[in-house]
């Protein structure tokens, strides 16, 4: 019997993966059961979807559950202080887009499948409370009859979020090392309401950023014609949620910052002062397991800042690892240290290039050298698509290109993209295509 903590994303998709299988599953959740709860307000409502993420639902046949509620963006939409906008492609083939999902959708979807896979037994309302690794035994308090049970571990797959209780157990009980590095900077959602019989009041295929240097809004269409927008701004300092602590604070701020995006908030302030502002943050653990006991999957073993829009596309790949060292290892221990080891490489590499897109989203959308870099690195990619990918597409488009391989051959294509548009270089018929191709094959082996 394999005990699961937590049906979110990386829960949910584990119990289908692991049930198809032939194993038994159990799976124990803190909140109510989200077929009958209404979607929640919290964390972000949608979410943005990609290539590795769709690889893995595909794998588990959940993804054509999902349907019309998946709306394409092909690219970014950027929204100037000046009220200009100018739209950026994410890629160049047709399949090269992103889709913004319902978070509550999706795991609905996700819980709905997995109840219905024989094997999957499902406790919501159950939240795990401790867990003695010495006794090989987890605490779980049924919430509604407040009645406490103890589960043997053995497996365990703690897929309970960034705040794992079970992670904190395992370095309470010195198990393991963990680290869990807040952002300085924090989120807020706001709305923008559907217009006249659910039409769209901006583009639907695209994601909008306000890129304001410190801080940014951006911004994601739902299916039901409204968008959801986040904030994201320094907590403590001159601008930042610490000081934006009065409603004509608020609105001061907001009417300078994004007077277009305002107009579209009519309930911007009053949700301002009623939602609460998300931390976000960096988890890193070693190792990710606890002899053949538990291990720690998706979040929680490596929550990351959302701004590659990978945190949940990453989960998912992760279960389709899981799951095939499980079908690999007889041996819990083992497929357990063999997954950690072949995937906290690649997990350490989207952290760290999700912390870098912030600065890109938040200003470096907005400079044109930027802008030619990016338009020079869909341009190579045309003229040597077996060397060169961009690493936002290796990323997002690429599921066979591994996390860390887009990372160090996206080091070394910025250097070239910097060589290449140094100087005078300011629009692409400027650029020495001659010397990209010799930089190109000497320096990118074939991938
Ligand atoms: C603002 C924001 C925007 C994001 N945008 C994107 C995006 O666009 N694309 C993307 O790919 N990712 C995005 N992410 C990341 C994504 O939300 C996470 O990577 C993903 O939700 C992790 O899934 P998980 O199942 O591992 O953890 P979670 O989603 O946190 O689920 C954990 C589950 O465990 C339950 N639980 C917790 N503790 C206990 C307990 N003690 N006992 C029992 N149950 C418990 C929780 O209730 C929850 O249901 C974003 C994150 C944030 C914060």
């Amino acid at each position: 019997m394999i005990r699961i903590v937590g049906a979110g994303p990386t829960g949910a998709l584990l119990a289908v993966l692991l049930a198809r299988r032939g194993q038994q599953v159990e799976l124990y959740e803190t909140r109510p059961d989200p077929r009958q709860a209404p979607a929640g307000s919290g964390r972000s409502i949608n979410l943005a979807l990609a290539d590795r993420g769709i690889h893995a639902l595909k794998a588990a046949g959940v993804f054509e559950a999902l349907g019309s509620s998946l709306l394409p963006m092909r690219g970014r939409l950027i929204h100037y202080e000046n009220r200009e906008t100018a739209f950026h492609p994410y890629g160049q083939r047709p399949n090269e887009v992103i889709y913004s999902v319902s978070r509550h959708r999706l795991n609905q979807a996700l819980v709905e499948i997995a109840g219905a896979c024989p094997g999957v037994k499902m406790y919501f309302q159950h939240r795990l409370e401790g867990a003695d690794f010495a006794a090989n035994t987890a605490r779980i308090r049924d919430l509604e009859r407040d009645r406490l049970i103890a589960v043997p571990m053995q497996p365990l797959l703690a897929t309970d979020g960034a705040g794992s209780a079970v992670r904190r157990e395992m370095v309470a009980q010195k198990l393991i090392h963990a680290s869990e590095i807040d952002l300085e900077h924090g989120y807020k959602e706001l709305s923008i309401p559907a217009g006249p019989q659910g039409s769209f009041r901006m583009a639907n295929d695209a994601l909008h950023i306000w890129p304001r240097g410190n801080f940014m809004l951006i911004a994601l269409p739902n299916d039901d014609g409204s968008f959801t927008a986040t904030l994201f701004l320094p907590k403590h300092g001159t601008v930042s949620f610490e000081t934006l602590n009065d409603q004509g604070a608020v609105k001061h701020f907001l009417a300078r910052s994004f007077p277009d995006a305002l107009e579209l908030m009519p309930d911007a302030l009053a949700e301002f002062g009623a939602h609460p502002v998300g931390f976000l943050g960096t988890v890193s653990a070693r190792p990710w397991h606890v002899a053949g006991q538990a291990t720690l999957i998706g979040d929680a073993a490596h929550a990351m800042v959302p701004f590659h829009g990978q945190g949940m596309n990453c989960c998912f790949e992760d279960c389709i690892e899981f799951d095939a060292r499980v079908a690999r290892h007889a041996s819990w221990e083992t497929a357990f240290a063999e997954f950690g080891a072949l995937r906290k490489p690649n997990t350490d590499a989207i952290a760290a290039m999700a912390l870098e897109n912030y600065m890109e989203m938040r200003e470096s959308v907005a400079d044109p050298k930027f802008q030619l870099q990016q338009a020079l690195s869909l341009e190579l990619e045309r003229r040597f698509p077996r060397r060169f990918i961009p690493r936002y597409s290796m990323v997002m488009f690429h599921h066979e290109i591994p996390y860390l391989t887009a990372q160090q051959r996206g080091a070394m294509q910025a250097g070239i993209l910097a060589d290449l548009t140094r100087g005078a270089v300011r629009v692409l018929s400027e650029v020495d295509f001659e010397r990209a191709e010799r930089e190109i094959l000497s320096r990118l082996a074939p991938l």
